[in-house]
Order: structure tokens, then C-alpha cells, then sequence
């Protein structure tokens, strides 16, 4: 019975066929193919012509695998295997018929080659974007960057112009100046910022602060630009607010003050509520609850979820002058702290717009002496000697004119590595601090800053610097600290974050 069914099922898949030296079929079982016996084997098919130079009289296993065979008109997939022999025996050739098997592989090979393919897709798409993303941030930065020499120029002597003799129509003009660069100024933090949250750039530095004096801060300023429109300005601070708590007091403020100049931008009548409770103190956490509340021109419902994005101003938004991104930047930063913000309002009647927050709270949380207080007292009866290395002509100036309105300070230019290494190892006046543009137009400023950390004479090598930037990214900060750059001044600048650094940083 076994015996029946093998021969029934018993699918054959091997051929052999004894050769002679000439490569012509001396014997074959025809197994898989018939009339092979008496011919020449690269007449039976072109593949086995590569088989003759093979045939010699030696051992040896040859085995060539996945040979695709037609012959008359069976087509097979097989491997090929031909046996030569040393004692004078002719050799064998067996065709090994693997169809079934190579089809299999040949479907699992090509879904895997498929999945890979796609995958390779994937990564370069995701690389491509990935560039797009970061020369779109990069173009930001760089184009921002360029952007703050001349606003340093108009925001300096527009301070400078402000303390002139001037008549009140000119105060005027001087005033108007003052608000379109300031508001320029914002534009371009907040462009920065949303580059900087969309490269994943932008990080919480949580620190303790004087919560309260943040709050109070904010009351005084709110009250008196809300008044100047005609509003009413009221505040309601929990008293069990507590006075230090961790987290990122600048942030904070920037969430707070996107969240109510909006509020006194959009309301006309009426007034403004800003409300700061304690939610919840807890395990060393603070949950402190903010509203800030309009009676302003409100917000379509079917517009709520758009405020958030990017770019959108919806509505009779276009009434008023705004960028679009504050929201945007607000959201991101209170979801940075797992929170979220809510908002709800009534067209025509005014918005709320509500968050909570986590701060840290403990007993042990001390205030670190601000940098900023640590002023170092000027040798009034001495001039020190400031090296500027810049070559914009505009904040060449500004530095200048500031500089010069002290009494105490020599200024020199310098735009290039060789001059800045002269005037520092110069013996006719000693450098006190290196004023430096970190992007120069040829150079970068912390490849000359390694220079001068790496000149042999001690004071000379030790001299102050302060790299001026608008790119401070964490590794941008990184780089200038191992340049040796000893502080960074943010462009733009006014006159006295200017002073104060060079005071706190001059030796
Ligand atoms: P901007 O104020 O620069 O236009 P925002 O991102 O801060 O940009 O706000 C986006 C849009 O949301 C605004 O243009 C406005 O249409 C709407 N919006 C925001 N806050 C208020 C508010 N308090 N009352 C009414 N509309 C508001």
C-alpha cells in the first residue's frame, strides 16, 4: 500500500546524466527532462556550455545554484551539481529540481527586499525633511541673526535720541520710533523661538524665583497699560500663593504676557481679570491655576481650535497688528510643563483663557544671587581699553557712542583675526576686555577667541571676552564656553545690559 502511494505522490526532482570528457551525454535516467542521452550538452541548453571546461579528471563538486532551465517547454528552477572523479570514472551531472522551493524564497525574498526598499524610502524622506526642517531653522537663525545689527543701531539711538533736547512733536516721532522697533524686536523672538521649538531646541531652565515679585511685576505693568487704553485692571493673587517656587520664571512671565497683551489688545471696552490661585501643594509640587479674563471681541467657536497655530489670526484679528505666533509659543511652553492651556469664550462678549501649572514648592528652595546684581565696582580714575571686533558699521557705532558717554573707556576696532592678535599683544596699551561679534563676515569670532586663549603671554591669553550673538541655542553656548568666551550679550541690546556686562566682566 505504501509502496502505491509513493509512486503515486512521490514527485521526482532529481536528473542524472553521465558525461564524457567531451561533454556529450553518455547515459541519463531522463528523469526530469527527456532525450538528453547522445547529445552535447551545451546543445541541450546554452548554460551547461559552462560545464565542459569543468570536465576534467580530478575530484571535485561543483554546485551552481537557482539555474533557471527551459528545455522543449518544461521550465524548472534547479540547482546544478557536477561530480568529477580521480579514478578515471566519467562525470556525473545531476540537475537538482528546486521550483517550489526557489518560488517560495523568491515571494518571501521579494516581500523582504520590498519592506526594505520601503524602509530605505522612509529614511530618505525622513532625511530629506529632516534637511528641509533644519535649513528652514537654520535660514531663521541665520536670517534673524542678521536682522539684530541694524535693530541694536535703531533701538541704541533711539534711546540715545530720546535723551536729547527735543519739542514735543519730535518726542512724538521718537516715541513712534521706540514702539515699531520694539515690536519689531518681539517679531523676531518669537520667530526665533518658534524655529527653536520646531528644531526641538527649546528647553525649560528650571530654577527657583520670586514668584511673588514676578506677579507684582506683571500687576504694575499690566495696570498701567490697561489704563491707557481705558480699561479696568483687576487682579485676584490667592494669599496662599508661595513667595519661591522652582521653574522657569521667564518663560512663565512670556506665557503671561502673550496671554494679556492679547486680552488688552482685543478688548475695547470694559477690562481685563487676571486671577493667580493655588490649586493643589503637594509632594514637593505646587499646582498653581492662572486665568486672564476680557471682555473683548471674543472668539467664534469654530475658530478656538485654530488660535493655537502658528500664523493664525482669525476674524477681525486683522483690525489689530500681531504676528500670529504668541498663542502658538504660549501653547508649546505650557505643554513643555504637562500642562495644558484651555480657553472659552462668547463672540462679542470677550474670551478666558485658563492654565495650571506645576512649579516646585519646598521649604529649601533658596534664591540664587542673580549674576546680574554681582556688579563689580569701576576704578573710576582709570580708562580701560574695550577691543570691539565687529564689522557692522552699525553696532560698530552704537558700541561707540555708548562707550563714549561713560568717560571711562578707550575704544578700538578691530574686524579681523591678525588685527585682534596685534592690538592684544601690542605693548603700547594693554587690552581689558574683547568685545566680540561671534559672526563675522569672514571669520567666526570663536575660532579668534581660541587664538588669543592659546597666545604664550599670561595676561594677554587671560583677557575678558564677551562674544555678542542672537544665536544662543544650548550648543551654541556650549561652543562659545569651550572657545573660552567668558559671557554672551544678547543682540539686540540696549545701553545698560551693554555696560553691565563689560562692568561685571572687566578684571
Ligand atoms: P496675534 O495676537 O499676534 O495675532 P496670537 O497667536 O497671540 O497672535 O493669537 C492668535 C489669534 O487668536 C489672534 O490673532 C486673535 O484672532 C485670536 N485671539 C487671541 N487672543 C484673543 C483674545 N483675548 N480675544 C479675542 N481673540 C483673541
Amino acid at each position: 500500500m505504501l509502496e502505491e502511494y509513493k509512486k503515486k505522490y512521490t514527485k521526482v526532482v532529481l536528473q542524472y546524466s553521465i558525461l564524457n570528457f567531451n561533454g556529450n551525454v553518455l547515459e541519463s535516467d531522463d528523469a526530469l527532462f527527456l532525450g538528453f542521452s547522445n547529445k552535447y550538452i551545451g546543445d541541450i541548453h546554452p548554460f551547461f556550455e559552462t560545464l565542459t571546461s569543468l570536465l576534467i579528471a580530478e575530484e571535485n563538486e561543483t554546485i551552481f545554484s537557482c539555474i533557471h532551465l527551459n528545455i522543449v517547454d518544461k521550465t524548472i528552477t534547479a540547482d546544478i551539481i557536477l561530480q568529477t572523479f580521480n579514478d578515471g570514472k566519467n562525470p556525473l551531472l545531476i540537475i537538482h529540481d528546486l521550483t517550489s522551493h526557489y518560488k517560495n524564497y523568491q515571494t518571501t525574498a521579494q516581500v523582504r527586499n520590498e519592506s526594505v526598499i520601503n524602509s530605505q524610502i522612509l529614511e530618505l524622506k525622513n532625511t530629506y525633511l529632516k534637511e528641509k526642517e533644519s535649513f528652514k531653522n537654520t535660514f531663521i537663525a541665520n536670517f534673524s541673526h542678521e536682522l539684530r545689527d541694524p535693530l541694536t543701531g535703531i533701538l541704541t539711538f533711539t534711546d540715545i535720541l530720546s535723551k536729547t533736547n527735543l519739542d514735543l512733536q519730535q518726542k512724538d516721532y521718537v516715541q513712534i520710533l521706540n514702539s515699531s522697533s520694539s515690536f519689531l524686536k518681539k517679531m523676531i523672538d518669537d520667530i526665533l523661538d518658534i524655529s527653536k521649538i520646531e528644531s526641538g531646541n527649546l528647553e525649560l531652565a528650571i530654577e527657583p524665583f520670586n514668584f511673588h515679585a514676578l506677579l507684582e511685576e506683571i500687576k504694575f505693568t499690566y495696570k498701567i497699560i490697561a489704563e491707557q487704553k481705558g480699561l479696568t485692571f483687576r487682579f485676584n493673587f490667592d494669599e496662599k500663593l508661595p513667595k519661591i517656587i522652582g521653574g522657569d520664571a521667564k518663560r512663565l512671565q512670556q506665557v503671561l504676557t502673550n496671554l494679556l497683551d492679547n486680552a488688552v489688545k482685543f478688548t475695547n471696552h470694559g477690562g481685563i481679570t487676571f486671577n493667580v490661585s493655588l490649586n493643589q501643594l503637594r509632594a514637593q509640587k505646587a499646582s498653581i491655576h492662572f486665568e486672564i479674563i476680557d471682555t473683548g471681541i471674543g472668539i467664534e467657536k469654530e475658530n478656538l481650535n485654530k488660535i493655537f497655530t502658528s500664523f493664525t489670526q482669525v476674524s477681525r484679528a486683522n483690525e489689530f497688528k500681531g504676528t500670529g505666533l504668541g498663542l502658538a509659543i504660549v501653547k508649546y511652553l505650557v505643554e513643555l510643563t504637562k500642562s495644558k492651556i484651555s480657553v472659552s469664550s462668547e463672540y462679542g462678549k470677550g474670551s478666558k483663557f485658563s492654565t495650571n501649572i506645576n512649579f516646585i514648592s519646598s521649604s529649601s528652595l533658596t534664591l540664587k544671587e542673580s549674576k546680574n546684581k554681582k556688579k563689580s565696582i569701576l576704578d573710576t580714575s582709570k580708562k580701560y581699553n574695550i577691543l570691539l571686533v565687529e564689522d557692522s558699521e552699525i553696532t560698530q557705532l552704537s558700541v561707540l557712542k555708548i562707550l563714549a558717554s561713560q568717560g571711562h573707556f578707550f575704544l578700538d576696532i578691530a574686524t579681523k583675526p591678525d588685527e585682534v592678535i596685534t592690538r592684544i599683544t601690542s605693548l603700547d596699551h594693554e587690552v581689558d576686555l574683547v568685545l566680540m561679534d561671534i559672526k563675522l563676515k569672514e571669520f567666526q569670532g570663536d575660532a579668534i577667541a581660541k587664538q588669543i586663549r592659546k597666545l604664550p603671554e599670561r595676561h594677554q591669553k587671560k583677557v575678558p571676552i564677551v562674544a555678542m550673538t542672537a544665536k544662543l541655542y544650548k550648543e551654541d553656548l556650549k561652543r562659545y564656553k569651550k572657545a573660552g568666551i567668558d559671557d554672551v550679550l544678547k543682540k539686540p541690546f540696549n545701553e545698560s545690559q551693554l555696560l553691565e556686562i563689560i562692568t561685571k566682566n572687566l578684571k
